[in-house]
């Protein structure tokens, strides 16, 4: 046999025995807000902690990272520089651009169809999982169709008209009647199971209700933990929490036992979905957008160990197959957060014994970031969101520098200085005044010194403000209190010839388009 004709057997052999299964599970996994900066904390946290959970200091994202293609991907919305989580979830389910804020539409208001729905077409299940509300702007962008993002009571009745398999989230608010005590046959036995947890209060128009409407065509509703473990098959609604799930810091507090955790959910949506024909599964960590919006690293750590505890699950169940591909990426990064140098509490000198030192003294200019401020944050026990929640429900008269000192203590074990709590609590006027805007409506607001028309929520500047108070002791720096331009990680896991497809600098719209023809072609078996 002559060598060239030994190799090209040798190659047949090899091309026909390389397993060619072809690919029908698909798992995006999306942490709202998560920009390279936000996984550098974990990974930092990770590694350098005294605290660190890891054992052998490496988080699942990069043991995760280790088997796939990363590379970069721009979120810009349409004719726009940055985004929201509404348009970011259109563009990457579609591949189509669209502008900020519209719902599963593309920039001229027309209907796309999103990967969740071609999948559905398919014969493939559909599942849709978030920290945040089922009808939040992420989920959203997957699964309806509506002219802008606030349209939650909408967004809920596109979610089940569109079938979708399992959602679980929280936000019951928006899918019971505004009325609810006249419901009382439904309700009395949901809220004696499971309402006494919290608020039962609509925020819908009508007396839709829609647990009853999802009912009625089949879904199972499921509003605690021990409910989602009698589940056996889809479809199923559950829905876990008045509003937003708990945070990641609130989890910590283990107060509500019966609300299950986002790995919780992933887990069980993966085993309800797993079928022959194949499944579209959106996960989304939607706190790390929360914690980095309102400047607050404890927070932030807290929900990116929330994500990773989320790409275990995933990695867990999908390590050994070869028909899964995995996503890991941003919607957009959120706060312009980062780990910085400053000038505070520059280090004593120390002497070094290296042949250049010799006994000389070795002193920095300035303080490099120590490694303990990684342990303080993890350490924090409320958000900053809940101390502002703790601090609108006092009466006036108890809204004094001394309370905030002290909750703003228990909460984060940093002891700030009157001055600190005083600019917190300092207000101007609101040079941005907008008439009848949900946010820019006050004439008055919490004074920022810096930037402040990157901060736009009104009276929910003050959490920016402790934030900003707290920033010099945890060694963080923020650049706004919206989201940021900066290209986010996107990673793709699975079989070779599916990943080796994301080289290049992506965009939401070109790689979620690539995601929709390799679904496509997978299904007609090219
Ligand atoms: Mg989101
Ligand atoms: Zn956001």
């Amino acid at each position: 046999m002559n060598r060239k004709y030994f190799f090209c057997v040798i190659l047949l052999l090899l091309s026909s025995c390389e397993k060619k299964e072809s690919v029908k599970n698909y798992i995006y996994i999306i942490g709202d807000g998560m920009g390279p900066q936000q996984l550098g904390l974990l990974w930092s946290y990770a590694k350098y902690a005294a605290s660190s959970p890891y054992s052998d200091k490496e988080t699942w994202s990069e043991k995760m990272i280790k088997e796939s293609r990363m590379t970069l991907s721009l979120t810009n919305a349409y004719h726009v520089l940055t985004t929201d989580s509404a348009a970011s979830a259109t563009q990457m389910a579609s591949g189509k651009k669209t502008r900020p804020e519209i719902v599963g539409a593309d920039y001229q208001g027309d209907s796309v169809e999103s990967i969740l729905e071609i999948a559905k077409s398919k014969g493939l299940k559909t599942g849709l999982v978030s920290d945040t509300r089922m009808t939040h702007a992420t989920p959203a962008g997957f699964g309806a169709h509506e002219v802008h993002r606030k349209m939650e009571n909408e967004i809920a009745s596109d979610l089940i008209e569109n079938k979708i398999d399992v959602l679980f989230s929280g936000g019951i608010r928006h899918w019971i009647p505004k009325d609810i005590k006249k419901e009382r046959n439904h309700f009395e036995e949901l809220k004696v199971k499971t309402f006494n947890r919290f608020k039962i209060k609509s925020k819908r128009k009508d007396n839709r209700n829609l647990l009853k409407e999802a009912e009625e065509v089949g879904y199972q509703v499921a509003l605690s933990k021990s409910d989602l473990k009698k589940i056996k098959m889809t479809p199923v609604l559950g829905l876990f929490s008045f509003g937003s799930m708990p945070s990641g810091i609130a989890e910590e507090r283990h107060e509500n036992p019966n609300i299950p955790r986002l790995e919780e959910l992933t887990k069980k949506a993966l085993s309800l979905l797993e079928n022959k024909n194949g499944f579209f599964l959106m996960v989304e960590a939607g706190q790390i957008d929360y914690a980095s919006h309102n400047n607050d690293a404890g927070a932030l750590l807290h929900e990116m160990l929330k994500f990773d505890q989320v790409v275990q699950t995933v990695y867990s169940w999908a390590k050994e197959r070869e028909d899964t591909v995995v996503i890991i990426t941003a919607d957009h990064e959120t706060g312009g957060f980062g780990m910085s140098y400053s000038s505070f509490e520059i280090p004593k000198p120390i002497p070094l014994e290296g042949n250049i030192f010799k006994g000389k003294d070795y002193q920095p200019r300035f303080q490099f970031g120590k490694m303990d401020q990684l342990d303080l944050m993890a350490k924090q026990t409320k958000t900053l969101e809940e101390i502002y929640q703790s601090w609108v429900n006092l009466k006036k008269k108890d809204q004094t520098v001394s309370y905030l000192k002290k909750i703003i203590f228990e909460s984060t074990g940093l002891l700030l200085k009157n001055e600190e709590l005083k600019s917190i609590l300092k207000r101007e006027k609101n040079n941005y005044f907008y008439e009848g805007h949900p946010t820019l409506g006050g004439k008055t607001y919490p004074q920022v010194n810096h930037l402040k028309e990157y901060y736009v929520y009104g009276e929910e500047t003050f959490k920016n403000l402790m934030g900003h108070a707290l920033a010099k002791y945890q060694g963080v720096t923020w650049a706004t209190g919206t989201h940021t331009h900066t290209p986010v990680p996107l990673i793709v896991w699975g079989p070779s010839r599916i990943k080796d497809q994301f080289k290049s600098i992506s965009h939401t719209t070109v790689w979620g388009k690539q995601m929709i023809e390799i679904l496509k072609n997978q299904m007609s078996g090219s």
